[in-house]
């Protein structure tokens, strides 16, 4: 019965992708003319499920079903239309589409709370130097001196709330309170293999993983490639290597996710011994206490690789977010929604990526449900999900929906 509502989100994902500045591809930044067009689609989308709609002051897109009888605090179902450069179609939007189609299944059910449902208008940062600025606005952690950061063409943030018709004075005024908010749900698509290793449609998000990021780097002595003998050298560019591979047995033996993703020698040439070379560490986990203690752990083992090599080895913490844990209450009702829908155990998995929830978990507690997608594949045009996986995730979140209301109706 639900297969046409799916078919209809995916026809909703392929409209929306349409609302693009570059032709052919998907790109759709923050406060963009295509940013106006795509929330007024989903204005109209959210009209015909019932909702009251309005614009925030920073420009996110809500609809609300309103109870008439209001006695416990608002529900919050989101996720995020803006887009990276040359993007896929589901990343953020999915979860937009399918709390508007479950609204519209559950039009004529009262619940004992409002139900909002966002469309935080930036997330990525693609346009801004700064991101979770729509989620940001909405939990009262949006910062005032982010008007000032400017795009790559120089318009500064306010500049450009005043061309879209917002009033930069008023951003993020209307922040919500922790008191008038219950909850914060986010349907998305995974962006990892692992539903899809595991042969699952949905997935229970138990957290999102905390990061480290680390610049390093490593000195040792520039010569002659002809000359020096190996064992009077020392090659910057051969410890580097070493630590690189122990940083990879270092991951697997603690179950910590860690990726050398930059790499550069300076002053490299074919017939120089490497005297320098800077490579960067991002390291992520669910456990934050866990991540601490690694990372000095880690930190003292390529320490003595360097003191091995007779090299030196500098190493600055440039980023650092704290892992934030979806609501246990939220993961066991999520889990019974899935074993409704699916009649299967539901599979737990902790999120590596950051998403609108990291910005909300300052206002209220969160749950996650994943939706499987394409080979992991992300940040893509090739980004895919099949048709009965969403109608799958939207049976999910519409029993999600009566759960949390039999749960307030005690
Ligand atoms: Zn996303």
């Amino acid at each position: 019965m639900t297969r046409t509502d799916s078919n209809i989100i995916m026809q909703r994902a392929d409209e929306l992708a349409q609302f693009t500045s570059t032709p052919g591809a998907l790109t759709r930044t923050y406060l963009s003319k295509q940013h106006k067009q795509a929330h007024q689609a989903l204005s109209e989308w959210m009209v015909q499920a019932g909702l009251e709609t309005w614009q925030d002051s920073v420009g996110n897109q809500w609809g609300r079903k309103v109870s008439a009888n209001p006695t416990q605090p608002t529900l919050i179902i989101g996720s995020h239309s803006d887009t990276v450069v040359n993007a896929g179609k589901y990343d953020g939007n999915l979860g937009i589409l399918l709390g508007i189609s479950a609204l519209q299944q559950l039009i004529d059910i009262e619940f004992p709370f409002h139900v909002d449902i966002v469309a935080f208008a930036d997330e990525e940062g693609t346009r801004f130097d700064t991101t979770l600025i729509g989620s940001s606005a909405t939990a009262g952690v949006f910062q005032p001196d982010w008007l000032e950061v400017e795009d790559k063409q120089g318009i500064s943030m306010a500049e450009a709330m005043l061309e879209f018709g917002l009033d930069p004075k008023k951003a993020a005024l209307d922040a919500r309170e922790p008191s008038e908010v219950q909850a914060y749900l986010e349907v998305h698509i995974e962006q990892g293999p692992v539903l899809e290793a595991e042969d699952r449609a949905v997935g229970v998000v138990t957290g999102i993983a905390g990061a480290k990021r680390y610049q390093f780097s490593v000195k040792g002595m520039a010569g002659h490639a002809g000359t020096v003998p190996l064992e009077m050298r020392a090659d910057a560019m051969c410890g580097m290597a070493q630590m690189t591979l122990a940083i990879e047995a270092f991951a697997k033996q603690n179950s910590l996710v860690a990726t050398v993703g930059k790499c550069e020698l300076p002053s490299g040439s074919v017939n120089v011994i490497p005297g320098v070379v800077n490579f960067t560490l991002d390291i992520r986990s669910l456990d934050q206490a866990k991540l601490d203690d690694y990372c000095e752990a880690l930190l003292a083992q390529l320490d003595d690789i360097a003191e091995q090599r007779g090299l030196s080895l500098k190493s600055e913490l440039f980023y650092e977010a704290e892992s934030v844990p979806c609501a246990e209450s939220l993961q066991q009702l999520w889990g019974s929604a899935v074993e409704l829908s699916t009649k299967q155990a539901p599979l737990f998995l902790a999120s590596g990526a950051g998403h609108d929830a990291l910005a909300m978990a300052h206002l209220t507690e969160v749950g996650m449900l994943f939706v499987r997608c394409d080979k992991g594949i992300s940040h893509n045009p090739r980004e895919a999900v099949n048709v009965q996986d969403v109608e799958v995730a939207l049976d999910c979140l519409k029993q999600m929906l009566l759960l949390l209301k039999e749960r307030a109706d005690g």
